[in-house]
């Protein structure tokens, strides 16, 4: 029989309040042995919780009976709103591991029971994981709505689409096995639908990068030794962050600072000045260094000469254009403030294309390599004439949905995704 699990799943005591939250089997077990009764259920009703064991008084709590399968975890679940004490939850959680068939929750073990439970699919358990972790607005928003299940919808539809083609191309097969011919028309509607669900899949990998969203546009700041990277960096996230000195070659490797302009989060990365040649080899590796960052850029901001713009969309700066003739592109000083504000509002302006749009959720990695490999065996059936590929290729479409929703998942995989969790969700 499945253990029934606690924890406390409000922050840490002490609180106003601290919510304990048993789920499984015993639940109800468990409410009635510190109660003495059973609430009617999905009715919250304040109760005197009691020691079993000595019927000393635990805590006045707000108690929640709820039965499953209809819950969160999809199991019978009680809720216990006690004063959130630290001695408090101490108390009641000490009854509770008392209690025959309970024990304490391992991290995200009541959301990786709605998961097994089918309560949630891998992709709401991933937005769920990321709107804990949500710090700005904008990866709150994208996280709600994976959470609420906005992608595992659309991957109910090609399922169900995958489905439809797949009876279609068996009974096509079946015809021909009787050497009926099936009529090309059949044929022609399986082919064209699998073109256009191909397409649709291909589009769908335009969504934003939740990675991205989450650890910040890459904003690189490059151009030859003392164009003033250091200065500029510092200026943009509001602190000492880079070392400022004349002496060409300081910044000798990539220095990265993460940092939110305007709620959007940035990750700065200052490289060392690209200059034609060095005799300094620790110098040297640090220049390949910001070569690999200039390529791996969102966003480059380039303090050089515009001859020597290292990449086509490169955003070109006169910098120093307190003491210097300013050169092409938007002049700045650091120093003095001048042409921040236009340099932040394009920043931002750039950043918005590469984020998700109120409305939008963002794609995790796992989850874009999924819908590559489904789509990539979908145009494969598109693009064969032979009944029997066209199966198996749809055939192999439908495994990649499976590890696209986690019902293909591997323990090991699901056990470091819950792991990341905090004990109590
Ligand atoms: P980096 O080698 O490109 O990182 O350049 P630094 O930021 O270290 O700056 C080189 C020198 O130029 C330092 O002495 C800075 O104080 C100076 N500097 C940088 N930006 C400005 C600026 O906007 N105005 C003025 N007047 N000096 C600056």
């Amino acid at each position: 029989m499945t253990d029934t699990i606690f924890a406390l799943s409000s922050g840490a005591p002490p609180a106003g309040i601290g919510v304990l939250r048993v789920s499984g089997p015993s639940a109800c077990e468990a409410l009635e042995a510190l109660t003495g009764s059973v609430p009617p259920p999905r009715r919250a009703r304040l109760m005197l919780l009691t020691d079993f064991r000595d019927s000393a008084p635990l805590d006045r709590a707000l108690t929640l009976w709820l039965p499953g399968p209809g819950t969160a975890t999809g199991e019978d679940l009680v809720e216990l709103h006690c004063h959130g004490g630290r001695a408090v939850i101490a108390a009641v959680e000490d009854a509770l591991s008392a209690l025959p068939g309970l024990r304490p929750a391992q991290p995200g073990e009541f959301t990786r029971r709605a998961f097994e439970n089918g309560r949630m699919d891998l992709n709401e358990v991933e937005g769920l994981s990321d709107l804990l972790a949500a710090e700005t607005q904008q990866q709150r928003r994208a996280a709600l709505l994976m959470s609420e299940g906005h992608f595992s919808r659309r991957i109910e539809g090609w399922q169900a689409a995958l489905l439809n083609l797949s009876a279609m191309a068996e009974a096509a097969l079946d015809f021909s096995d009787e050497d009926d011919v099936p009529d090309d028309a059949t044929e022609r509607r399986i082919t064209s639908s699998l073109a256009d669900l191909a397409d649709e899949l291909g589009d769908s990998l335009s969504a934003p990068s939740a990675e991205r969203l989450r650890d910040g546009i890459r904003v690189v700041l490059a151009g030859p030794p003392n164009a003033g990277k250091s200065t500029l960096l510092n200026a943009l996230v509001g602190r000492e962050a880079a070392i400022v000195s004349d002496i060409a070659g300081t910044t000798r490797d990539r220095i990265e600072v993460p940092a939110a302009l305007g709620g959007t989060a940035f990750l700065f990365t200052d490289t060392a000045g690209l200059r034609e040649s060095t005799s300094d080899v620790i110098e040297s590796i640090g220049m390949d260094r910001a070569r690999a960052a200039v390529e791996a850029a969102d966003i480059i901001l380039w303090l050089g000469e515009a001859a020597q713009l290292p990449r086509a969309d490169a955003i070109q700066l006169a910098a120093q254009c307190d003491r210097q003739v300013a050169g092409e592109g938007l002049p700045i000083s650091a120093l003095t403030g001048e042409g921040m504000e236009q340099l932040i509002a394009l920043l931002l302006d750039r950043a918005s294309k590469l984020l998700p749009s109120t409305g939008d959720y963002a794609l995790h990695e796992r989850q874009r390599k999924g819908v590559r490999l489904l789509r990539d065996h979908v145009q494969a059936a598109a693009g064969s004439a032979d009944l029997l590929i066209i199966a198996e290729e749809l055939r192999q479409a439908r495994e990649a949905v499976d590890r696209l929703t986690g019902r293909a998942s591997t323990e090991d995989m699901l056990d470091r995704l819950f792991a990341g969790f905090c004990i109590g969700k």
